[in-house]
């Protein structure tokens, strides 16, 4: 069973994507995490990799697909696997048809508004990475991690300024696949506008959707 799941940044995918991947013994295939991995290595590439992450922009359809293309090869990805961050665009979409047929596209909707909310104000401790939130689980004293006292920051990529950039280049070249994996009729609308409030129930609906129909 090879599954794409899509949805705006922050709409819990790669929370979504961990439960499914437990339950359906798939791997979870995350581009953002294997390109955060490659934004850490001190070389041209990396660095380049990590100034377009930064920016909140996204990565040249070539290189991302053929990135995708050595972990599909992989001995873990024979029996399926759950896509979580690619396709990203109409091209890349066009490039996977080319590599591998599909089985269900599911597309975790979820407003602007609620987004923002819950991207704006993380705050990432430099030391142990603990993540809390300006407002939702602020840390105890102001700036300093509770688990470790060290130092907390926002993230390059969860600036403001980054998030809303995430979102526009999301709305603008993301959002097109809707349509295109309806026409394909792989796709499968689940509302997740309660988020990780409702986890249960948007992995159950997400588990019916996909097991349903085979
Ligand atoms: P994510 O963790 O999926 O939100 O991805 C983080 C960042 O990695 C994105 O904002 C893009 O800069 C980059 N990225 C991840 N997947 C892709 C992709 N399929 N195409 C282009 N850029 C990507």
């Amino acid at each position: 069973m090879n599954i794409i799941l899509l949805g705006p940044p922050g709409v819990g995918k790669g929370t979504y994507a961990e439960i499914l991947k437990e339950k359906l013994e798939l791997p979870h295939i995350s581009t953002g995490d294997i390109l955060r991995e490659m934004a850490k290595e001190e070389t041209e590439e990396g660095k380049n990799i990590k100034e377009i992450m930064d920016k909140g922009n996204l990565i040249p359809d070539e290189l991302i697909t053929e990135i995708l293309k050595k972990r599909l090869k992989k001995e873990d990805c024979k029996n399926g696997f759950i896509l979580d961050g690619y396709p990203r665009t109409i091209p890349q979409a066009e490039s996977l048809k080319k590599i591998i047929k599909m089985d269900k596209v599911i597309d975790y909707a979820a407003k602007d508004e609620i987004i923002l909310q819950r991207l704006g104000g993380r705050l990432t401790c430099r030391s142990c990475g603990a993540i809390f939130h300006a407002k939702n689980s602020p840390p105890k004293k102001n700036g300093i991690c509770d688990n470790c006292g060290g130092e907390l920051y926002t993230r390059e990529d969860q600036t403001d300024e980054a998030i809303k950039e995430r979102l526009k280049v999301y709305r603008n070249q993301t959002e097109p696949l809707i349509e295109y994996y309806q026409k394909e009729e792989l796709l499968i609308e689940i509302d997740a506008n309660a988020g990780l409030d409702q986890v249960d129930k948007i992995i159950g609906e997400s588990l019916d959707a996909i097991e349903g129909e085979e």
